[in-house]
C-alpha cells in the first residue's frame, strides 16, 4: 500500500485546489497526521490522582503513543507538568480554551480523567474537535449520556474507548477465556468484590453532582467481574446500600451491595465498598471453578482454577491499555473496549441505583 509523507500529501492537495474546498483545516490537518503518525500525541485532560500517579509515568513507558499535552485550571499545575515532561506551552491548555485543541496536529487522542459528571461534556467537545477519545471510568453517569456520547464520536468520525484497563491484563483475559470457552462447563455462581477503605472526607467521590457514590466508582470494577466471568448480560438486579459513616456519605452510596441474574441462570452476588478494603472473583461452574485476588489490581492480578495457576506477568498495565488503543487507532481496528461496553455497565449501574432505592428487583 502506497504511503504519503505529510508534506507530499498536502502538496497533492493544494495543487488540486482540493484542500480549501473540501476540508476545514483541522480536518485536512487531522488527516495528514494519521496518514503519518507512528506514535500518537495524548493530551490528559485532568491532572488529579490518576493522571499524576498511574497515567502520566505510563505513558513514559509506551511505544505507540506519547504524552504532548495537559489539559489544567491550574497554572502551577502546568508549570509542574511543562518542566518535568518538557511539555511545549502550545500543547497546555486549560478548560475555557480546550476546544482550541481541535487546531493542535500534536493531539490525536483526548484523555478524560476527571470526575464523572465531566465525563460526558468533554468526551464530546474532544469528539468536536476531531479528536480520538480515552474517557476513564465509570463512561457516564446516566445512559443517555453514554449514548450521546457514542453519537458524538461517530458524528465526528473519531473512536471511543473506555479506560476499563484490566480488560487488557492477561489475567483478566485468561479468566474471560474461560467464560467463552466454558473450559469448566457453565458458569453457575460468581462471587465478586470491589473496594478500599477511603479515608477522605470532602471529595467529588462523596458528592452526588460530581459523579460520586461507590456504585459508579468501585462496583462497576464488581460488576465487570462478574458480567466478564459469565461471559452474560444481566437481565434481573436487586441491591441494597449500607453506611458506617452517614457523616460523609449524604447523598451517595458508601457500601452497595447488588445481586444480578444471568439468562443462563448464573447468579452474581457482588460488593462494593468506600469503606472496606476488598478485591476478589470467584467462579463456581458445572465442572470446576476459577478464582482471582486480587483481580483488579493495578498489577499482581493472579488466582487458580481447576486446572491451576493463574499468574501471568505484566510490566505496566496502565502502558499496555493505551499502547492497546493507540495501536488500534493505527491500525483503524475496534477498541478493546469502545463506548459500547462502558454503556452496557452504566445501563446496569442504573437499574442497581432503582432496586437499591425500591427494595425490589429490577428487570433489564
Ligand atoms: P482526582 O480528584 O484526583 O482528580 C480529578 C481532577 O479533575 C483534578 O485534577 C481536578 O482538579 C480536576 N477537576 C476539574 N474540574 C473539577 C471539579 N469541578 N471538581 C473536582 N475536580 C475537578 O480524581 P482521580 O482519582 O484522578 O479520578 C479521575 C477519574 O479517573 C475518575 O473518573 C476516576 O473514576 C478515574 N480513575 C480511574 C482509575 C482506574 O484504575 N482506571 C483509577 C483512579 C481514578
Amino acid at each position: 500500500m502506497k504511503t504519503f509523507s505529510r508534506r507530499n500529501f498536502l502538496q497533492v492537495m493544494m495543487m488540486s485546489g482540493a484542500a480549501s474546498t473540501v476540508f476545514s483545516s483541522h480536518s485536512l490537518l487531522a488527516c495528514t497526521n494519521r496518514i503519518q503518525k507512528s506514535r500518537l500525541g495524548i493530551v490528559l485532560v485532568g491532572l488529579g490522582y490518576y493522571s499524576t500517579d498511574l497515567l502520566a509515568p505510563a505513558l513514559q513507558l509506551t511505544k505507540k503513543c506519547y504524552l504532548a499535552g495537559i489539559v489544567t485550571g491550574t497554572p502551577e499545575k502546568a508549570e509542574k507538568w511543562k518542566k518535568q515532561y518538557k511539555i511545549p506551552d502550545k500543547n497546555i491548555y486549560n478548560y475555557q480554551n480546550f476546544d482550541q485543541i481541535a487546531n493542535n496536529p500534536d493531539i490525536d487522542v483526548v484523555y478524560v480523567v476527571l470526575p464523572p459528571s465531566m465525563h460526558a461534556e468533554y468526551t464530546i467537545r474532544a469528539a468536536k474537535a476531531g479528536k480520538h477519545v480515552f474517557c476513564e471510568k465509570p463512561m457516564a453517569m446516566t445512559v443517555a449520556e453514554c449514548e450521546s456520547m457514542i453519537k458524538a464520536c461517530k458524528d465526528n468520525k473519531v473512536k471511543l474507548a473506555i479506560g476499563y484497563r484490566c480488560q487488557h491484563d492477561p489475567n483478566t483475559r485468561e479468566y474471560m477465556r474461560f467464560a467463552k470457552e466454558k473450559t469448566f462447563g457453565k458458569v453457575q455462581m460468581v462471587a465478586c468484590g470491589a473496594g478500599y477503605f477511603d479515608p477522605r472526607t470532602d471529595h467529588w467521590k462523596q458528592k452526588k453532582a460530581l459523579g460520586g457514590g461507590v456504585m459508579y466508582d468501585m462496583g462497576v470494577y464488581a460488576l465487570q467481574g462478574a458480567r466478564l466471568a459469565t461471559g452474560e448480560e444481566p437481565i434481573a438486579v436487586t441491591a441494597q446500600h449500607f453506611t458506617t459513616r452517614p457523616e460523609i456519605y449524604k447523598d451517595v452510596d458508601e457500601t452497595t451491595l447488588f445481586q444480578l441474574q444471568f439468562p443462563s441462570g448464573a447468579v452474581a452476588t457482588c460488593h462494593t465498598s468506600f469503606g472496606i478494603n476488598m478485591n476478589y472473583l470467584q467462579a463456581n461452574c458445572e465442572k470446576g471453578f476459577f478464582k482471582m485476588e486480587p483481580f483488579s489490581a493495578y498489577s499482581g492480578n493472579q488466582g487458580s482454577s481447576s486446572q491451576g495457576v493463574i499468574q501471568f506477568p505484566l510490566a505496566n498495565q496502565q502502558a499496555k491499555q493505551m499502547d492497546d488503543d493507540a495501536e488500534t487507532i493505527l491500525a483503524n481496528r475496534a477498541f478493546l473496549v469502545p463506548g459500547e461496553e462502558g454503556l452496557r455497565d452504566i445501563r446496569v449501574v442504573e437499574a442497581i441505583y432503582q432496586a437499591a432505592r425500591s427494595g425490589k428487583q429490577v428487570k433489564l
